[in-house]
């Protein structure tokens, strides 16, 4: 069974893609579930995937990367979460926020923090969400402050990707107070993690992405040049809702890859289950389930690929990225819970891939934006 087959994948991404499945095959699967019951960070399978080329190679070549394409992204990203979805996200993770660099610094930005984690020195991560909220981007509370060339910045931020691990965050801060327009009241730093007055911890134990790390950061005082400002002063967040559409479009892609090994383990399992003399998958509510996971998954994955090209082309992006991101997220919980069911009470046991997989299809429908802000996106964004 390869439901990750790859005719819908545009050709020229089908190298990445066959890439990453072996990737995802020597190194991520197998050891999986270990790194879920240690809670460890797989720094060894994150060392292998810089080895391979195949971590932050969004950057393009210009910078040291490998400039991949958002198809190839996502094509990649399927791969890896079907194999695991925590280990997918540290993989994924080196590279977050580097894309706002990119496109909005300069050429000593770029050089300075750019160029070192495309070639694999050095690894980064975006710090936006905040103790008290992460959907309202323009109600977070961190802010910064110029004194004379420097900044200072203060406040916390929550569930950051690598905040203890990276070597420096993209950080996101009020920097002004204009109540008649919220949305121009924020900026973007790049603030190196051992800057004066950056503290980051990790948070408590998760039932679900065990493989993955986030942080708690505290920014007291917490100085830097002024020079590390990305783009304009009040561009935060159009900088970062630019980002978001990327950033859903492969979301898409964990839900997808979620799906996928809900609905390859809990086939299998039906098939070599025995119940009142059959093989459990001959009765007809099963095969209905199973039909089910094939509609949700099949529609989901037509859209995210569809979606990704609107997005590449800037074609209406926020509605498509948000339409594939809360579509296929929500094919994973399906599958997932469907999953289970078909499993009986063997889904409880941990040692059942299929429990990993329903705990970790309860993220992706949380992060980048939780899934009633996608609707709230779809339904302003739609075309009238
Ligand atoms: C494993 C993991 C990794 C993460 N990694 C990062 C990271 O690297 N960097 C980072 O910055 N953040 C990260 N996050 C944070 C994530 O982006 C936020 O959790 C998410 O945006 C939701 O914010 P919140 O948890 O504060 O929920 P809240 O914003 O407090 O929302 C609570 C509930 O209210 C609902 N809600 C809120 N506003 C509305 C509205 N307007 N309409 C309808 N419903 C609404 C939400 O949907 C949700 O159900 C991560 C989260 C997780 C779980």
């Amino acid at each position: 069974m390869d439901l990750l087959e790859e005719s819908i994948v545009p050709e020229d991404a089908r190298g990445v893609k066959q890439e990453a499945r072996e990737f995802a095959e020597t190194h991520i699967e197998p050891n999986a579930q270990e790194y879920f019951e240690s809670g460890e960070y797989p720094r060894e399978i994150l060392e292998k995937g810089m080895e391979a080329g195949l971590v932050a190679q969004g950057i393009s070549e210009e910078y040291g990367g490998r400039g991949l394409s958002l198809a190839e992204t996502l094509a990649l990203t399927e791969e890896f979460y079907r194999a695991d979805a925590g280990i997918g996200l540290t993989l994924q993770l080196a590279e977050f926020g580097t894309q706002m660099l990119e496109d909005h610094g300069t050429e000593e930005q770029k050089e300075e923090f750019l160029r070192p984690v495309a070639e694999n020195e050095q690894i980064s991560g975006l710090a936006v969400s905040e103790p008290e909220t992460g959907s309202d981007l323009a109600g977070m509370t961190t802010t910064a402050e110029k004194d004379d060339d420097e900044w200072v910045i203060n406040g916390e931020k929550y569930w950051i990707g690598n905040g203890v691990e990276a070597d420096w965050v993209t950080l996101y801060a009020k920097t002004g107070d204009d109540e008649n327009d919220r949305y121009s009241n924020y900026s973007l730093f790049i603030v190196p993690t051992d800057s004066p007055g950056y503290e980051a911890e990790h948070i408590s134990e998760k039932m679900c992405y065990r493989a993955s790390k986030q942080a708690h950061i505290t920014l007291n005082d917490c100085r830097i040049p002024e020079e590390h400002l990305i783009g304009t002063e009040g561009g935060g967040f159009y900088m970062l809702a630019e980002f978001f559409n990327h950033g859903r479009a492969v979301v898409a892609g964990h839900g997808l890859g979620l799906a996928a090994a809900a609905i390859e383990e809990a086939s299998t399992f039906v098939h070599d289950r025995e119940a009142f003399g059959r093989s459990v998958n001959e009765f007809q509510s099963v095969q209905h389930d199973l039909a089910e996971m094939r509609m949700e998954f099949e529609s989901a994955r037509a859209l995210a690929w569809r979606a990704a090209e609107k997005v590449e082309n800037h074609d209406n992006a926020g509605y498509w990225a948000a339409l594939s991101k809360a579509t296929a997220t929500e094919a994973a919980t399906f599958c997932a819970e469907k999953g289970m069911t078909l499993f009986g009470g063997r889904s409880v046991l941990n040692e059942n891939r299929i429990s990993r997989i329903y705990r970790d299809s309860r993220v992706p429908v949380i992060y980048e934006g939780s899934n009633p802000i996608q609707r709230n996106l779809i339904y302003r964004q739609a075309p009238r």
